[in-house]
């Protein structure tokens, strides 16, 4: 048994040096250092403020956290904050990057008693290793097969207590029994662009660049809801600011560098775009299958599904129906077309 753990420790480090690096990435940049410069999800926050503070009086570790929708909106961050808040360390590592159950169990192993683990990507986990996570969340221990064939046998370690925090940007493909074992479940929404300026403002203050109100609206106009992509924006921005705006962000530094950038002004972005022009070229506006329409314009259907789709249905450009995607009358309207066979007015599903 001893033994068994040391090697789960040795083996643990080596596992950890992966997600140490990954922490290490994650620390950089334009992260919210607190609760108070993380802007917006108000719900989200507040709510796990609560938890927080309750957890903390009880000295437990707070209970799994499950964080759910698309990329860019803040699940890593808040994940951060929450190891902050709680005074503890955080494991950052992928779905994909945990290969086999023992690499799992050896990370579980290798955590300190209330350390946060947090799993990117956590749909992605094989059916192996997120066994190994069903006991782990729920009595803090891992069953280990020792030997093989008819001698084989399952031992039970304890591992440290320890909360869980899993990032996916679509809670449906997450297995049953896994979302069961989250006790609290989070859906991420896309940003107000009054929160959008807000953070946009913040990091301009952070990279040293000047910026007015109308220049931060603008860019939070077109970031599709969401601060990875404002900042990503405020970025090149500020590349034509420096280059061909006295170094100033205005509403014109950001009209140019945007329109330059190939994004509109409602955040669609080339991919978006090609998208929508398809449906309404090739398929009269739909329905339209996601497979075909993924062959058609080339992407993968995942990123049409998680990235695109969400932010096209919140702006109301696309609908799902059970025959397939459809453009709505506004995508329509939007892009000056009017589809053959389709009346004007009402769109019959
Ligand atoms: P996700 O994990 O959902 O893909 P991240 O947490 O990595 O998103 O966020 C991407 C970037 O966006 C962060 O590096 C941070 O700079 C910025 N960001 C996200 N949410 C916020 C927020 N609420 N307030 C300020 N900045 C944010």
């Amino acid at each position: 048994m001893e033994e068994l753990k040391k090697q789960l420790e040795e083996f643990g480090r080596l596992v950890g040096v992966q997600a140490q690096k990954e922490e290490k990435e994650a620390e950089k940049s334009l992260r919210p250092q607190s609760f108070d410069e993380y802007i917006g999800q108000t719900q989200v926050k507040e709510n796990l403020k609560v938890f927080i503070a309750a957890a903390k009086q009880r000295k437990e570790p707070l209970d799994h956290v499950l964080f759910y929708g698309p990329p860019g909106l803040g699940k890593t961050s808040l994940a951060g904050l929450i190891a902050k808040e709680m005074g503890v360390h955080i494991k950052i590592t992928t779905g994909p990057a945990i290969e086999r159950p023992g690499d799992m169990a050896a990370i579980l192993n290798n955590l300190a008693e209330g350390d946060i683990l947090f799993i990117d990507e956590i749909h992605r986990l094989n059916r192996q290793v997120e066994e190994i996570l069903y006991p782990a969340m729920e009595d803090f221990a891992v069953d280990i097969m020792i030997g093989k064939g008819p001698s084989a046998k399952s031992i039970r370690l304890d591992i440290p207590r320890f909360t869980l925090i899993g990032a996916t940007t679509r809670a449906g493909l997450l297995s049953a029994p896994l979302r069961d074992r989250f006790g609290m479940l989070n859906h991420m929404e896309f940003y107000q662009v009054a929160e959008l300026a807000q953070i946009v403002k913040n990091s301009a203050r952070i990279l040293g660049v000047e910026i007015d109100h109308e220049g931060a609206q603008e860019i939070a106009r077109r970031s599709r809801g969401t601060p990875r992509l404002a900042n990503r924006f405020l970025k090149r921005v500020r590349d034509f600011a420096q280059v061909q705006f006295n170094g100033v962000i205005t509403l014109q530094t950001a009209v140019t560098a945007l329109d330059a950038l190939k994004v509109d002004p409602n955040g669609l972005d080339a991919i978006d775009r090609k998208l929508l022009q398809t449906m309404m070229d090739l398929y009269g506006g739909g329905p339209v299958g996601v497979d075909t329409l993924a062959a058609s314009i080339g992407e993968d259907v995942g990123t049409i599904e998680d990235v695109c789709e969400p932010y096209l249905m919140q702006q109301g450009f696309l609908q799902r129906t059970p025959r397939g995607r459809m453009v709505t009358e506004y995508c329509l309207e939007y892009f000056h077309r009017s589809v053959p066979g389709r009346a004007s007015g009402q769109i019959s599903l």
